[in-house]
């Protein structure tokens, strides 16, 4: 037997142990079961790695199974988002699969349960039923309907098919314990009726099986050795096992395995509630960047691998725990500064005219080109060179009319460098009728070209720029929390009270050097001293800040370890 390739974790361990037993012949099979209700989100991306690097570890098969049982929530776009998705992930699924593809094998169990004498059509209503079911320490009472003839639920389970009966008229329900401790066990429901148009099945069918008469079965139909799932079904796993001992299955029994959710703090990780974020219109769509799917994380410049990095690092446990978004975001950090190259943007343009600038001999402005390094970080990326000229923009905020102490950036009379360039005094400044600074004006010593002094002198301050005449348009799309508290909804039990109006901030003056045209649609540059940012894949110049430079995890890390 060989070793896992990769990080091991508890599932690794148990598939090891199953493997050397021989309980699987050695085969490995995992699925990822999304529910298409809704995009995926970063919690999704975890299960995703879990599924495919535990079968990968093993040179097994992982699948994609489309758990499409309830037809209300589902629909073919999410279908397609899901698995465009995936892809994106860096997973490609042997196979894709739709539990709504063993309908009639499970509509033929459920026939064998009741011809056993394990399952029996209840004729009372949902409420009813959930009455009947007690609770912890609190037994639960048994159907008038549970010992009706064998035949009698076999009949009354082909009229439900056929459409006889009113939507939750009658139920199909498991025989097993109204008195279990495991509430899972107190004859859970295993049909309901219910006219709902399928995504996939129309109107072929107007009973549908639930989450536990189809999860199992289906694992067991595809040959699924180990289905790994969250904490959340950890009470689930009797009934699961239950089913499966007693259907005459294909093959080999599954094993449901169940870990953490992944959470994270300032987001909310539920389809249910991204939903929402959509159908109020708090944000754009389901990939607006600033949500936490993975399509919204791609527009907003996450890497992939960044994400796989991560659910490598954070490990897998079976004690749910909230990460720090800043953890994630000091991943992706690590990798954009590998990988994007550098460019000089300004996002809120001030006016710097070179009055010493020289003219050529038809009295036009000089252009001056510097070479310039791409990514300090990979030396493959090569160098370009940007235009420099007299009439310049910098950013507001590296000018102060009348500089507060410790501003150590351009003021009248100071003296700094503009990056790979020239070293520049400021001489004056113009200002509007409000007073405010509309036009630097500054003077620039020709000895210092690159940016160094001859006569060593040192200046306090570097800063970006953009030559005015070279320059594209930028819209840069700046983003904050979208929840302003850790735990979204923790106070109210309602996340939307949590949110940040001031989200985003979208700055439409901004300027970039030239090239910027070139970037492609996705891809992540460093605009120097501001941060990452994505290029948007649809709107033209507009690019959004995936994470700023500083790192903040460290920050909280330090802190944490000094007691604060
Ligand atoms: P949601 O509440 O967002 O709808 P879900 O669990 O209902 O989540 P499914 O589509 O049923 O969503 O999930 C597919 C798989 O992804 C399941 O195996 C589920 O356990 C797993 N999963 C869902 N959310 C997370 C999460 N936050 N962390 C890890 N795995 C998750
Ligand atoms: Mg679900």
């Amino acid at each position: 037997m060989t070793k896992p390739a990769g990080a091991s974790d508890f599932i690794r361990d148990i598939v090891e142990r199953d493997n050397e037993s021989g309980l699987f012949g050695g085969r490995v099979q995992t699925r990822f079961p999304p529910e298409p209700n809704g995009y995926l989100h970063i919690g999704h991306a975890k299960a995703i790695h879990q599924d495919f690097e535990t079968a990968l570890a093993f040179g097994g098969v992982c699948n994609v199974r489309f758990d499409d049982t309830n037809p209300d929530t589902e629909e073919s776009e999410y279908v397609d988002s899901i698995l465009a998705d995936i892809a994106w992930l860096g997973y490609e699924p042997e196979n894709i699969f739709f539990a709504s593809d063993y309908f009639e094998q499970l509509y033929e169990w459920a026939r064998e349960l009741i011809r056993r004498g394990l399952a029996y059509v209840d004729d009372q209503d949902g409420e009813t039923i959930s009455a009947q079911r007690g609770g912890f320490g609190k037994p639960g009472i048994e159907s008038p309907y549970r010992d009706r003839p064998v035949e009698e639920s076999l009949d009354l389970l082909a009229r439900m098919r056929a459409g006889e009966f009113d939507d939750g008229a009658r139920c199909l329900r498991a025989k097993i314990d109204m008195q279990a401790d495991n509430m899972w066990l107190r004859d859970p429901v295993l049909y309901r009726i219910r006219r709902a148009p399928h995504h996939r099945t129309g109107d072929a069918w107007c009973i549908y099986p639930t989450y536990d008469w189809a999860h199992g079965q289906s694992d067991a139909i595809e040959g699924v050795t180990h289905s790994i799932c969250t904490m959340e079904f950890d009470v689930h796993r009797p009934l699961y096992d239950w089913c499966l001992a007693n259907l005459p299955l294909p093959g080999d029994t599954p094993k449901q395995i169940e870990f953490a959710r992944l959470e994270f703090t300032h987001i909310v990780t539920s389809k249910r509630r991204l939903k929402k974020l959509v159908d109020e219109g708090v944000v754009e769509g389901w990939d607006d960047a600033r949500m936490p799917t993975l399509s919204g994380l791609r527009r907003r410049g996450y890497p992939a691998a960044a994400i796989r990095e991560f659910c490598t690092e954070i490990g897998t446990a079976r004690t749910n725990a909230r990460h720090a978004i800043e953890a994630l975001e000091a991943v992706v950090r690590r990798h954009l500064n590998k990988t994007a190259q550098r460019r000089m943007t300004v996002l809120r343009p001030l006016k710097l005219v070179l009055t010493n600038w020289p003219t050529d001999a038809e009295g036009n402005p000089v252009v001056e080109y510097f070479e310039v390094t791409n990514n300090p970080e990979n030396p493959d990326d090569g160098t370009r060179k940007v235009a420099f000229s007299g009439e310049l923009v910098i950013e507001a905020d590296d000018f102060a009319l009348d500089p507060p102490p410790k501003f150590f950036r351009l003021a009248p009379g100071r003296e700094v460098r503009l990056r790979g360039a020239y070293l520049v005094t400021a001489t004056d400044a113009v200002t509007d009728a409000d007073g405010n600074v509309v036009q630097v004006n500054a003077t620039y010593d020709p000895a210092t070209r690159g940016g160094d002094a001859p006569d060593g002198r040192k200046v306090k301050s570097t800063m970006h720029w953009v030559s005015v005449p070279h320059s594209v348009p930028v819209t840069a799309a700046l983003y904050d929390r979208l929840f302003t508290a850790a735990v979204p909804g923790e106070a109210t039990g309602e996340a939307l009270d949590d949110l940040n109006p001031n989200s985003r901030e979208l700055l439409t003056d901004a300027v970039g050097e030239a090239v910027l045209a070139e970037v492609a649609p996705g891809q992540v540059v460093q605009f120097e001293r501001l941060g990452y940012f994505a290029k948007d894949a649809d709107a033209p110049g507009l690019f959004h800040r995936t994470v700023g430079l500083k790192d903040e995890w460290a920050a909280i890390q330090k802190r944490q370890a000094q007691g604060g």
